[in-house]
């Protein structure tokens, strides 16, 4: 072959090479056309149907050299490529997420700011029990500062014969005690249908680890007007977190605090693994405030100190923590709750400068 000829022929490869670019980027833009009306009508946009009509038709009229598989081969990817055009067009962002906000969401909890840079305490009993032990508990919280106040009434225990809360009767205690000492009140809800009634006692909403995925529960809580501190499930990955937070921002509600409290891991020197990197990592891919609950994360009392001031190191926004008057006779999370005066010790340690009210 003659170097002209070898110039022909590069020529009229370097040509069809043009063609194949200008044809594919035209499949293209047809194809984004197509995602645009499936995205409209809310149809999924992978079509193997589709597809495979699509090969046959081009495996029929293939007259070669190419073989039918190196054929199949190349159509597929073009056919790969031009999904996941229709895909990028179409990826939603979670509301949840920074690259959708880039400001941080500020929480408020009856005038107590959350996610604005300050970092709050909430604290209370793992289980409202009476007027009395809750009312000891609020007293020692205000007299250091504190304004918001736990307390589980409807109380999801690993075993149905275990003290399951006081139900209606709880949140009215806590309600009755919050307006005793202007305090804000939080407390678990379990039953999507017990919301409405609910948030005419509490101010915050707590969804609690076991219920992380409960979608009805978290749709429920998104659609009234109230902040919502959503739990991480015991298994939970980062994602499902966030995606379970989303089930909250996409009703409307974006009042929400994201709250790492340890996962089920092999270990057991603490109740659960409490994954510090959480903090951070939610922090950055998210817009919410992140809180850590070192009582259930570690289970143990010994510990609570260090792991709070970890948790208030790497950022978090507060710090959720069981105080009972006395652990010894609580109906539910006895080893772990703090007295009055080791919740004092406590705090004192972590601020002590601390203004007492
Ligand atoms: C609680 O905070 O009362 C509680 C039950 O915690 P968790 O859902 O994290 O187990
Ligand atoms: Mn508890």
């Amino acid at each position: 072959m003659s170097q002209s000829e070898l110039d022909f022929l590069r020529e009229k490869v370097d040509k069809i090479n043009l063609q194949i670019l200008e044809m594919i980027n035209e499949r293209g833009r047809f194809v984004q056309g197509i995602g645009k009306m499936k995205g409209n009508q809310g149809v999924y946009r992978f079509d193997p149907v589709r597809e495979r009509k699509m090969l046959s038709v081009i495996n029929e009229a293939n007259n070669g050299p190419f073989e039918q598989s190196t054929i199949q081969h190349i159509f597929k990817e073009i056919f790969k490529a031009g999904l996941a055009l229709q895909e990028d067009e179409h990826s939603k962002e979670l509301l949840v997420s920074r690259k959708k906000k880039p400001e941080d969401t500020v929480v408020n909890v009856k005038g107590e700011l959350i996610g604005n840079g300050t970092q709050s305490f909430i604290v209370g009993p793992c289980a409202v029990e009476s007027y009395n032990q809750t009312a000891k508990v609020a007293e020692a919280a205000k007299k250091q500062g504190i304004r918001l106040l736990r307390g589980g009434a409807f109380k999801p225990r690993t075993s149905p014969y275990d003290f399951q809360g006081l139900g209606l009767e709880g949140l009215r205690i806590l309600k009755q005690v919050a307006d005793e000492y202007d305090m804000a009140v939080i407390s678990e809800i379990v039953n999507p249908a017990d919301i409405e009634t609910a948030v005419q006692y509490i101010d915050v909403i707590q969804i609690g680890a076991r219920n992380m995925q409960n979608f009805d529960l978290l749709k429920a809580a998104g659609a009234v007007k109230k902040p919502v501190l959503l739990k991480r499930g015991l298994a939970a990955t980062l994602q499902e977190f966030m995606n379970a937070a989303e089930y909250i921002i996409a009703q409307g509600n974006d009042q929400i605090i994201l709250c790492e409290r340890g996962i089920r891991t092999y270990e057991k020197a603490t109740r659960n693994t409490l994954d510090i990197s959480a903090v951070p990592i939610l922090k950055m891919e998210t817009h919410l405030p992140v809180f850590v609950d070192v009582t259930h994360s570690t289970g143990r009392r010994d510990l609570l100190l260090p792991i709070t001031k970890a948790a208030l190191a790497i950022g978090a926004d507060g710090v959720m923590a069981e105080v009972h008057p006395d652990p010894a006779v609580a109906l539910s999370d006895s080893a772990q709750q703090m007295n009055i005066d080791q919740f004092n010790e406590w705090i004192n340690a972590l601020r002590p400068a601390a203004v007492t009210v």
